[in-house]
């Protein structure tokens, strides 16, 4: 397989742009080597421009539920497109996918905006205007965005680069962010006993997916965003669920309709926009009738709304039926069971975790078998995975570059894909298991 022509672009592109990549993920930094860089892409392949034919496991980082290139979606949205791209002026396809995702979920009214970090930006703004007050407290690991006050232990991203914090956010804005660990009920309970007079809102991952997948744990048959909302709710303060990830994606309704926690305020993005940037936040009415015009909290977008985005994301959920999920989900299942079988035969210790259709492997050290929260995930052998990665990309399967990530399937991952992966896979898991023994080695004999 070559990558000649990728090369050659990634050297062009580190000229203009900072590493050469417009989102760090799409870096190889933590896996070495160049990026493929994609010249088209069909149903679960991607093309490069060597030539190389890849089965797609990034998926966008989410949005391509359906697959890429969908003759409807594309249809739709050359439709549209001729009839002009932008007004500034509302239009009814934005009341359609409005409607669409009021109708899945349980919020009453929705904004849209254009990306996902527009709106867990906005929706923060709205609870702090809401409530009055100003402290936010996230989880380590969860990923909601770049937003400067939701940048503190950000998860795959900022985990993939190992940067310690990210300069260029105030001092100040740090201050009214507390992180705690994901899954640990003591350790929100000690923020709200201490502060919680002054804590707008939670906001957290339904399910996390930025730190690989690690669902929300039960106790006492309570599952944790039921304790969140429950917590949050004893304080006055409001439980942002962020289903950027997971929304329209685990299920048709999102991780919702797994825990059926409906908080106060949610967030939407990656497939609701069908490949285009496309997102929303939303909740009851009552709570977002506090945004402008209506109420004081301003929010606002040239782009938002976008005719040929909303009916790319209109489309998709339109198409998004219970058979694409179940395809999925049969899918995943192959996919589990190939990795199991191909890490156990390598020796590979590991750890797979899902939240309705959606997966991410771990390469834990062997005693670990479960993953609940950050400091776990991070116990991950990223040189193996860095082996792992280049040994399925070499037998034609681009994983993403980055140990901390889900895998995303679509509906269009037929047996044939599923078959390029699973013969790539015993392979790959024996890169991987010797990248691992070589460590060992190198510890050893210091
Ligand atoms: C991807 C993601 C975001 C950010 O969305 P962008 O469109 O990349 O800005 C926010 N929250 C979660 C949970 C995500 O997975």
């Amino acid at each position: 397989m070559t990558d000649s022509r990728s090369a050659e672009l990634f050297a062009r592109a580190q000229q203009v742009t900072p590493g050469g990549v417009n989102s760090p993920v799409r870096a190889f930094n933590s896996v070495g080597g160049t990026p493929r860089f994609i010249a088209s892409a069909k149903g679960a392949h991607l093309r490069d421009v060597d030539g190389n034919d890849l089965v797609d496991l990034i998926g966008s980082w989410g949005p391509m539920l359906l697959g890429h290139a969908h003759p409807e979606v594309i249809d739709a949205i050359t439709r549209t497109a001729a009839n002009g791209t932008s007004f500034g002026a509302p239009t009814e396809a934005e009341v359609d996918l409005a409607a669409a995702i009021v109708e899945r979920t349980p919020i009453e009214q929705v904004r849209l905006v254009n990306s996902g970090t527009e709106a867990t930006m906005s929706v923060l703004r709205l609870a702090r205007g809401a409530t009055g007050r100003d402290l936010i407290v996230k989880f380590a690991g969860c990923y909601h965005g770049h937003a400067d006050s939701l940048l503190a232990e950000a998860g795959s991203g900022v985990a993939t680069l190992s940067l310690p914090g990210t300069p260029g956010v105030t001092a100040g804005t740090a201050a009214d962010t507390i992180v705690v660990p994901y899954n640990d009920r003591e350790a929100v309970t000690a923020v709200f006993a201490e502060r919680g007079d002054q804590v707008a809102c939670v906001i957290t991952e339904a399910a996390p997916g930025n730190m690989g997948v690690v669902p929300p744990g039960e106790v006492d048959g309570e599952g944790f965003n039921a304790f969140l909302l429950r917590t949050c709710h004893e304080h006055g303060a409001l439980l942002i669920s962020d289903e950027v990830m997971t929304g329209f994606r685990v299920t048709r309704t999102g991780h919702f309709g797994i825990d059926g926690v409906v908080p106060d305020l949610m967030t939407f993005g990656k497939v609701m926009g069908g490949g285009f940037p496309a997102a929303a936040f939303g909740g009851r009415a009552e709570l977002m009738q506090h945004l402008a015009p209506v109420g004081g909290v301003y929010q606002a977008g040239t782009l938002s709304g976008n005719p040929v985005a909303t009916t790319a994301g209109l489309t998709t959920l339109r198409l998004a039926t219970p058979e694409v999920y179940d395809h999925i989900g049969r899918a995943a299942d192959v996919l589990r069971a190939a990795v199991t079988e191909a890490f156990t035969a390598a020796g590979l210790p590991h750890v797979i975790q899902s939240d309705g259709t959606l997966f991410s492997v771990f390469l834990t050290p062997e005693h670990i078998t479960a993953v609940p929260d950050y400091a776990t995930a991070q116990l991950t052998d990223s040189r193996a995975y860095a082996a792992f990665f280049h040994g399925m990309l070499d037998r034609g399967v681009h994983l993403p570059p980055s140990a901390y990530e889900a895998w995303f399937l679509s509906a269009a991952h037929d047996d044939a894909a599923l078959d390029r992966i699973t013969a790539a896979l015993p392979a790959a898991a024996r890169d991987a298991a010797a990248a691992r023994q070589a460590q060992w080695a190198a510890t050893a004999s210091h």
